[in-house]
């Protein structure tokens, strides 16, 4: 078993598409093994994205993911990083394959519904940065 960490960015959850990305990360075997809605500053998004720090998009990322009310989960499965980035799909959601959930949801490449750790340290990271040991126990 692997676990890897996902959000369901603002744009989800304000067009009310939450029940519909996680119905099909529990459909592709994920197991939620800890979820909760929350909205975050924007320095709190910076710290999640520190490694984008330098990119020209980082202040509008930031911006956005603190734009609303967002679920942050930790995803149980074997495998579960590399196949949660293949059930995405690709960044831009022009690119991803059918199937993924940024083909069927996202509407543009910064808003493109779904963040998926892409290495077990960034996992681990991610996970750590939400949640508290006794949330996962
Ligand atoms: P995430 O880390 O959110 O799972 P990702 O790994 O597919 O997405 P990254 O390159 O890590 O993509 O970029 C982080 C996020 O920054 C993207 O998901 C998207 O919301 C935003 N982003 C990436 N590239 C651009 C861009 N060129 N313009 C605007 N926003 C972007
Ligand atoms: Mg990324």
């Amino acid at each position: 078993m692997q676990r890897t960490f996902s959000i369901l960015k603002p744009d989800t959850v304000r067009k009310g598409q939450t029940g519909a990305v996680l119905a099909m990360m529990e459909a592709a075997g994920f197991r939620i093994a800890a979820i909760k809605k929350l909205s975050i500053s924007k320095q709190q998004a910076a710290g999640f994205y520190a490694v984008h720090a330098q990119r020209s998009f980082f202040d509008s990322l930031t911006t956005f993911m603190s734009s609303g009310p967002i679920f942050v989960m930790v995803l149980e499965k074997e495998n579960a990083i590399a196949d949660l980035r293949k059930l995405m799909g690709a960044t831009n959601p022009a690119n991803a394959e059918e199937g993924t959930i940024r083909k069927k949801f996202a509407g543009s490449i910064e808003e493109n519904a779904v963040h998926g750790s892409d290495a077990e340290e960034t996992a681990a990271f991610e996970i750590g940065y939400f949640f508290a040991g006794y949330e996962l126990a």
